[in-house]
């Protein structure tokens, strides 16, 4: 393999690339770089997701433009704010040490007088999406009359968006001399009737094979029914003491329930939809990207390109509608090299999606069961016991404690000691896991009563204490327990705050949050409205342990009799 040295890229560029740490150039690189610098041209390249395109493109682009200029010569397209934003950061960082260069993302969801402003000073590589470079467009705030270079990036994606009209007519604002480079994880029909529409003779590229998922990630399939989807994932995540990994719904709502009950069972979990707003985006980005969250539930749009390395793990929830998107899913882990694994947890009669899937990936599932409680609870303990051996030991720190510590520990022999331990931090999974049903399809079926248990993974750690809280505000005034969970999830520079039960009630709403927060919470709530109205919060009477929460209920009317109980 080549160094990039030898690619024709100028030094002040290379300094970029080194102070990022690449040292040799991927395929796609090795190969788009040099052609491109020699004798630009129009170009559709197919690689597989986390191959390196960014830079393929990025780094010609950015030694052929001008940076005297301050006019707008290179413009890429992408399909969402997120890829947007990434694309825009790589491209300043592979252009560090250029003075002058200016490159400027914009997308929708963000203020468009501010994006209008910097456009007026002069960027000469705009990253846009196509809905807000039209809408730009059309207030005459973006010129684009001087383009040498338009490229689409994640192209099949776009299209699949809906964007092809908004792409047909800011095409329609570039001069007919520029060079048109798609860039595309799969090639669905559409993409080859682009290229004929708009491009000239285009060299074509493919690295690896069409259409193929990531080599290096392995595909693993659960089959549960439907009802234990939400288990089933609890128990995989349970499994993998350190996921990272984004957890794929198919639509916002399922994203939103599917994080909310993640995040009330105790994990670092949050959820990225369509719904946020910008800021709330930015915020859970931040929080996934530096590892505050292990798990980001996510629908296929907001994670598109998204490129956060070292995911563990991808999981598809749900199965989304086309097999492209799964392509694209697994794509997010495997990256740079390093080995991924991607599950799909599946009902019985969705199975024959699943061998859809394999034909295009060209790659078996492999079907794997849903470990055991008893599995779960080894793993985890393992998994202890390692942190437990590789720890750093501070004996300066710990020594002048360290007879009063063995003092007070004297009655407990080292046996004792090992299991008081274990169980100071394992009671939960023991407890959670015991006589936990097997999930596995076929047991399942003659185990159906089982399935009604309570989740008692709620009450984590008994020793964490939680506060009450009110809210002068109910369901009458629209709020939700996914609207309080955000907002707690939204506090910022605390680790996860643990949240109890939340009952909303007509005028008023309480919840149970880890007491060791409650002046962060009170004041957070203290600074928000919720339709309108301003929100006052108190501290208050713990809610009374019967298990009933969150789901809204009513109070009994008075002149009806509540119901017995069922028997059970
Ligand atoms: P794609 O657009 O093909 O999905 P990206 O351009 O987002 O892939 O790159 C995937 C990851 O690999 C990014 O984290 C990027 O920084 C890294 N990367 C790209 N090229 C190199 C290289 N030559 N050496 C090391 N890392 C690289
Ligand atoms: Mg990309």
């Amino acid at each position: 393999m080549q160094a990039f040295q030898n690619l024709g890229i100028n030094d002040n560029i290379l300094e970029g690339l080194s102070a990022l740490g690449f040292t040799k150039p991927t395929q796609v690189q090795e190969e788009v770089i040099p052609l491109m610098l020699e004798k630009p041209c129009d170009l559709v390249s197919l690689a597989q997701t986390g191959t390196g395109k960014t830079a393929a493109f990025g780094i010609p682009i950015i030694q052929l433009v001008n940076p005297q200029l301050k006019q707008t010569q290179a413009l890429v397209l992408c399909p969402t704010r997120e890829l947007c934003m990434q694309v825009a950061k790589d491209l300043e960082s592979y252009g560090k040490y250029i003075k002058k260069l200016k490159v400027l993302s914009v997308y929708g969801g963000a203020r468009i007088d501010q994006q209008m402003n910097s456009l007026r000073k002069g960027v000469q590589i705009v990253v846009a999406t196509p809905g807000r470079l039209k809408d730009l467009l059309q207030r005459k705030a973006a010129n684009l009359s001087k383009i040498q270079f338009v490229v689409f990036d994640e192209a099949d994606e776009m299209l699949q968006m809906g964007f092809q009209d908004d792409l047909t007519s800011i095409l329609e604002n570039t001069p007919k001399n520029k060079n048109t480079l798609l860039f595309s994880a799969t090639m669905p029909r559409e993409i080859a009737t682009i290229s004929r529409k708009y491009m000239n003779n285009p060299v074509e590229l493919t690295i690896g094979t069409k259409n193929a998922g990531a080599e290096n990630v392995r595909h693993e399939l659960y089959l549960v029914q439907t009802h234990n989807r939400y288990p089933a994932l609890k128990r995989i995540v349970d499994n993998s003491p350190d996921i990272y990994s984004i957890v794929f719904c198919r639509t916002r709502r399922e994203t939103g329930e599917v994080a909310n009950k993640l995040i009330q069972d105790g994990y670092n979990a949050d959820s990225l939809h369509g719904d946020l707003s910008q800021a709330q985006r930015d915020m859970v980005m931040r929080k996934f990207r530096n590892r505050h969250l292990q798990i980001l539930v996510a629908t296929d749009v907001a994670a598109r390109g998204l490129d956060v390395n070292d995911l563990t793990h991808i999981i598809n929830y749900n199965l989304p509608d086309d097999i492209a998107s799964y392509t694209h899913r697994s794509g997010r882990t495997g990256r740079a090299g390093q080995a991924g694994i991607s599950i799909a947890i599946i009902a019985p009669k969705e199975r024959y999606r699943i061998k859809a899937i394999e034909r295009k990936i060209q790659k078996k599932f492999k079907q794997c069961s849903i470990p055991s409680g008893t599995e779960i609870c080894k793993k985890q303990m393992f998994n202890l016991m390692d942190e437990v051996t590789q720890v750093t030991v501070d004996h300066k720190q710990i020594e002048p404690l360290y007879a009063e510590i063995a003092e007070k520990l004297q009655h407990l022999d080292r046996e004792e000691l090992i299991k008081h331990f274990v169980s100071l931090q394992f009671n939960k999974f023991l407890e959670y896991y015991k006589n936990a049903p097997d999930l596995n399809v076929s047991a399942t079926e003659q185990k159906r009563n089982d399935r009604n248990k309570k989740d008692p993974r709620q009450s984590l750690r008994p020793n964490q204490k939680l506060t009450t809280f009110r809210l002068d505000v109910g369901r009458r005034q629209g709020i939700m327990p996914q609207g309080i969970i955000r907002k707690i999830n939204e506090i910022e520079n605390v680790g996860r705050i643990k949240i109890g039960q939340i009952e909303i009630l007509r005028n008023s709403a309480r919840l149970e949050a880890d007491s060791r927060y409650n002046a962060q919470i009170l004041q957070a709530f203290r600074e928000s409205e919720i339709n309108g109205k301003t929100v006052s919060i108190e501290i208050t009477q713990p809610i009374a342990p019967a298990g009933n929460s969150y789901k809204g209920r009513r109070k009994p009317s008075n002149h009806r009799k509540s119901r017995r109980p069922r028997k059970e």
